[in-house]
């Protein structure tokens, strides 16, 4: 596991400087790769500007007032690279949280994200969904967004199409049943991206959402190390990637205790992306 994120790591750098160069267009997207549209959708600060933002401004495609909430994706473009950073004007920054929910950690870091009115990304497992599903409405109550991380967590790169497919289809299902949206949001495990993920993924309504700074919890380096990363790493448009499951995660809980108000007294806007609204 650990070769697998190190060679995921070396992957995003090389995708990171890649992307840098299409840097300075608006929107929460940088992926570059030729023929990709750019969408103009400025992550918002809190539950007010969300609500301000309509649904247009985000999405492409109108949502009919008639569709139930369940109606089929609506399909994007594929992307050749996944998206690594925010963009827009201010200071924003976004924190996500992947492998959950779990029953031990997640709710410890929902508290400390309630008590300072900040909404964040949760990457979930289907596994862990189905599991804790209480959660996941916890989740969609408190306004975080909730993104598809595959059911088993596998590296994507060693299955058949069929086979992401299924991983990807079921979470989804499972996100749908639990958190009340369909998630328009991915991730892949490790950060192991390859076209068949993209494809899939835009076939289900979902765009790629990778990460600018990783705070290497996984590797439980001690509390003061991610809040190191964190704050060392803090700069606008910065997608953070902590867990908050897949083993021992007090780290994370108690680093998250501290690098958050820190970065509200920095003056950093802690964004997602706006919640689809029928
Ligand atoms: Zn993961």
């Amino acid at each position: 596991m650990q070769k697998d994120q190190l060679f995921t790591r070396r992957r995003m750098l090389l995708a990171g400087a890649a992307a840098l160069g299409a840097a300075g267009t608006a929107g929460v997207v940088v992926a570059s790769g030729g023929g990709e549209e750019t969408h103009s959708a400025v992550p918002v600060a809190g539950p007010q500007a969300r609500q301000a933002l309509k649904p247009s401004a985000f999405r492409l495609q109108p949502f009919a007032a008639d569709a139930p909430p369940r109606a089929a994706p609506r399909k994007l473009k594929a992307r050749h690279e996944p998206i690594l950073r925010i963009s827009g004007r201010g200071r924003h920054m976004m924190l996500t949280f992947d492998d959950g929910p779990h029953p031990e950690y997640t709710p410890h870091i929902l508290d400390t994200l309630a008590e300072y009115d900040v909404r964040a990304m949760f990457f979930v497992c289907g596994e862990m969904v189905v599991e804790n599903k209480k959660l996941v409405a916890r989740m969609a109550d408190e306004g975080h967004v909730v993104g598809n991380h595959t059911w088993t967590h596998p590296l994507l790169t060693t299955l058949s199409r069929e086979e992401i497919r299924g991983e990807m289809e079921r979470t989804s299902d499972a996100i749908v049943n639990a958190y009340g949206e369909r998630p328009q949001w991915f991730r892949a495990p490790y950060g192991a991206w390859n076209r068949a993920a993209f494809q899939l993924g835009a076939e289900m309504g979902m765009e790629p959402m990778a990460w600018t700074v990783d705070t290497t919890d996984w590797m439980t380096p001690g509390t003061d190390t991610i809040v190191d990363r964190v704050e060392n790493g803090a700069a606008p448009g910065v997608v953070v990637l902590s867990h908050d499951a897949g083993g021992d995660r007090s780290q994370s809980v108690r680093a998250i205790r501290r690098y958050l108000p820190y970065l509200l007294e920095s003056g950093y806007h802690l964004t997602v992306p706006p919640r689809r609204m029928s």
